[in-house]
């Protein structure tokens, strides 16, 4: 007979739910995830269509806020995990007030919404980030310059994504005719004059991510970590594995699984990196999800990051991490996934499509990704 541990009240067998806050392309992918396990998903979302309903076997339609939604959904599912960051921590109270079990905890969705909270927590952990200055006003925005120098990144400590909210402060406000305070007046403006922080530029070698898991007892699995190139702030390519030093790699991942312990974590997690010319990694931010930079596991290795996160929310023991492919992917955005046909027709590559009825400029409407045997 199997041995009862204290855990096991937690496992979700299968046919059990789990609820989903948000129906992107991340809610989807879990979604499939979780079929594949013998479990049905329960999507909670406020918008009329989404890409995760056409996968999920039930959905709620209403706002974050409304808590008899919120009361229905927690008695309807077994766990409650979300897809994106920004979930509003009244969200989670109202569903733990009712009893349900929300992972990752609102510990980590604490850290993750507000970015000076988040970089002081990584500092905390013993990690390298870049020097930033908390910043509420102008005054505050020129003691940040001087504390961190020029050039610099204002960005708002909130609700920013995918590079909104954010704007850089060169080092030549004269050169384009103007005084340093009219240059500061204008990010600040830029950023909508909202409690920022600022940000010394870092002049990195390289990009890269480490995905990680941790299961409620405790146990961890990391992934590879691929680099991860940008293009007007949205990621374009992850690339893995990265071209770095294995201690570079090896620093990201313990920094990693510290992170994930120190939050009390049951999940995947995202947490980005700036790798340095010396090969020293900062940590730039982390995602309390599964994140776009992940999205080769699927296809490169045996577990992907959508089945590690419903198995450690699940209760489960965690999948294998390891990869048995090299892989570049490669985001589909906007128009580019009108392509889809030439992709289906393209042998070697994986196409995955979101199920987004608009291709509107900057939006994900699906990825690809070429594996490579190592
Ligand atoms: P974030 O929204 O913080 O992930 O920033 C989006 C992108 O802007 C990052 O992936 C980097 O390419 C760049 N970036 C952000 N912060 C810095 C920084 N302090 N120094 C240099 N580049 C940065």
């Amino acid at each position: 007979m199997v041995r009862q541990t204290e855990n096991d009240a937690r496992i979700v067998p299968p046919g059990g739910t789990i609820g989903v806050l948000g129906g992107g392309q991340l809610g989807r992918m879990l979604a499939l995830a979780s079929a594949r396990l013998g479990l049905r998903t329960h999507i909670f979302a406020p918008e009329d269509h989404n890409p995760a309903y056409d996968v999920a076997a039930a959905r709620t339609i209403a706002p974050y806020t409304d808590e008899d939604a919120l009361a229905s959904f927690a008695a309807a599912v077994d766990v409650v995990t979300y897809e994106f960051e920004n979930v509003p921590a009244e969200t989670v109270d109202i569903l733990t007030a009712r009893g349900a079990r929300v992972a990752p905890g609102a510990k980590a969705l604490a850290a993750a919404q507000d970015r000076l909270v988040e970089k002081e927590f990584v500092r905390a952990v013993g990690a390298q980030t870049a020097p930033f200055h908390a910043v509420d006003d102008l005054a505050s925005l020129e003691e940040g310059l001087e504390a961190v120098g020029r050039p610099a990144i204002l960005k708002t400590r909130r609700l920013g994504y995918d590079g909104k909210g954010q704007t850089t402060i060169g080092a030549g406000a004269r050169d384009l005719g103007r005084t340093w305070q009219e240059a500061n007046h204008k990010a600040w403006e830029e950023i909508g004059a909202r409690p920022a922080i600022l940000e010394g530029f870092i002049d990195f070698a390289c990009e890269i991510s480490v995905i990680g898991a941790r299961a409620a007892g405790g146990e961890i699995a990391l992934y590879d970590p691929p680099e991860n190139r940008h293009r007007g702030g949205i990621l374009r390519t992850s690339i893995v594995p990265a071209d770095i030093r294995l201690e570079s790699a090896e620093a990201a991942r313990t920094i990693t699984a510290k992170l994930m312990r120190a939050l009390d974590y049951v999940g995947v997690i995202g947490v980005e990196f700036f790798v340095l010319k010396d090969g020293a990694v900062m940590v730039n931010e982390f995602a309390p999800r599964v994140h776009n930079s992940g999205h080769w596991t699927l296809d490169a290795c045996a577990c992907s990051q959508f089945e590690q996160h419903i198995r450690a929310v699940a209760g489960w023991p965690l999948g294998d991490p390891a990869r048995h492919s090299d892989a570049v992917m490669e985001n589909l955005i906007g128009q580019e996934a009108d392509d889809w046909l030439a992709c289906a027709g393209t042998s070697g590559l994986s196409l995955h499509l979101y199920g987004k009825h608009e291709a509107r400029p900057g939006r994900k409407m699906g990825h690809v990704t070429r594996l490579k045997r190592p």
